[in-house]
């Protein structure tokens, strides 16, 4: 059995590969670090995932829209929201191979918490303790590295054709804000919502998809009247409670991190990271930040375009304040797969399965006759899943390999029932469905699987 916690996520990210979740981006050239490639169940996992909070935060409420940005935006979209210079990380080198590290990231592995450190009292920590890269060399003092990725639009290569690879979609929602506002001309409070792409060149990616180069965000900025935000807050932080709920993730594994002002951007007035205990330990999930007007504010200013709204009737305008939630496609799939990972015991044998909630498993039914060398089983083993397929979709064929070879497989990629045609089924029309969690069987019309 596998208990410890590496060992856990090492076994999940070669279930995630075996099965086809999840492959190392660019493998058959040697990889290309921090990069991951989503297989046929993965995909169909992380669209059900990123559809489920779709539904949550867009279409189930009235106060929502969504929008979808460009990834390459204008320079100064990155220069006003203050990207260019500060989104950095603390960056050392091993003094001999010159390979490079995180420099919280290096005391974090020794056992010292850097939250709320300078980048001097980082370096002054490794001093104190005598840390060493993990080659066991000395490190160099610390310097910032911007994380974006660089880039150039057009055929020219100089400074105004600087472009960037978003390192977050929250600016592709600001950018848009006054076209909303102008579209639809909503009532305070709501908010605008965006899936997609985001890029950052971490110094260090590590931990499977925790933390990679190029992953996808889910973000909401959600404009109120400045003296709202605190009951906005609230409720969009219960909503993302009731989001993670219904992913299946247990209550129990879910902490709220209130971020001390030390640690937060000197914009936000109030975040709360939500932390989960993944195997590699309890790390960030998602946060939610009040951003104040900061962002807005800055557009105008660099803009010299006016991001204030005036209340409908009235003479009132101001520049709304902001409330972000920010998810992590990534961190919500590895929390889905670590949560619904699971062995047990049958018949002898350790078996691993996925307790994936139904609405999130990549396929639904497997469909199988008990023989496939009996014509009369197959036609009607073909048929059930004919239909099976045209009411649910994520319905799959496998006749591959003796019937307990076929659960085991279905098992690992979290189907929660597996379908079995037998000859009893063209006496009666019932089929034998088996339960994933339980391993039970039992007998079920075809017209009872359909309704
Ligand atoms: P961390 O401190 O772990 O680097 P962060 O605080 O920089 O994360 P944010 O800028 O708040 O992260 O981004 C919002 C969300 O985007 C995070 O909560 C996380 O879910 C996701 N995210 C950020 N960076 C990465 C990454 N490199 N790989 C995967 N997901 C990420």
């Amino acid at each position: 059995m596998t208990t410890k916690k590496n060992e856990k996520m090492e076994a999940i990210v070669s279930l995630a590969k075996r099965r086809g979740f999840i492959y190392p981006g660019s493998d058959v050239y040697g990889g290309l670090s921090g990069t991951w490639d989503y297989g046929p169940l993965g995909v169909t996992l992380k669209r059900k995932i990123m559809q489920a909070w779709w539904q949550h935060f867009v279409e189930a409420r009235d106060d929502m829209y969504g929008v979808d940005a460009a990834i390459l935006m204008n320079q100064k979209v990155w220069q006003a929201s203050g990207h260019v210079d500060t989104f950095v990380d603390p960056l050392c080198e091993d003094t001999i191979n010159h390979r490079r590290y995180r420099t919280d990231h290096i005391l974090k592995d020794n056992g010292v918490d850097p939250d709320g450190m300078t980048m001097t009292q980082m370096d002054e920590a490794i001093a104190e303790k005598g840390l060493k890269s993990p080659d066991g060399n000395p490190l160099s003092a610390s310097r910032t590295f911007n994380m974006m990725f660089t880039t150039h639009v057009g055929a020219t290569h100089d400074e105004a054709s600087v472009s960037y690879l978003r390192p977050e979609t929250a600016q592709g929602i600001f950018t848009n804000f006054k076209n909303v506002v102008d579209s639809f001309y909503p009532n305070l409070p709501f908010g605008l919502a965006q899936q997609g792409k985001a890029f950052r060149n971490e110094i260090s990616p590590r931990d499977f998809i925790f933390r990679s180069r190029e992953f996808e965000q889910m973000e909401i900025e959600y404009f109120v009247h400045p003296d709202k935000w605190q009951e906005a807050f609230d409720e969009l932080l219960a909503s993302t409670h009731e989001f993670l709920h219904d992913l299946g993730l247990p209550s129990e594994a879910i902490h709220e991190l209130d971020v001390p002002e030390t640690d937060r951007a000197h914009y936000s007035k109030k975040t709360i990271d939500i932390e989960f205990d993944f195997p590699i330990g309890k790390e960030e999930l998602m946060g939610i930040a009040y951003r104040t007007d900061f962002d807005l504010g800055n557009i105008q200013r660099v803009s010299n375009k006016s991001m204030e709204y005036v209340v409908k009737g009235t003479n009132e305008k101001f520049i709304p304040h902001v409330i972000e939630p920010s998810f992590g496609v990534e961190r919500l799939m590895m929390a889905v797969l670590s949560s619904s990972y699971r062995e047990d015991e049958v018949n002898g044998e350790t078996r691993i399965y996925l307790a994936l909630p139904e609405h999130l498993a990549p396929v639904r039914f497997a469909v199988s006759p008990l023989l496939k060398n009996k014509p009369e089983l197959v036609e009607k083993a073909r048929e059930v899943y004919r239909a099976l397929k045209k009411k649910y979709g994520n319905v799959t064929w496998d006749d591959n390999g003796n019937i307990g070879k076929r659960y085991r497989r279905q098992d690992e990629i979290g189907t929660p029932h597996s379908v079995v045609i037998d000859f009893q089924t063209l006496e009666d029309g019932t089929v034998t469905v088996r339960d994933r969690d339980t391993t039970e069987q039992r007998r079920v019309s075809v017209e009872e699987l359909l309704s």
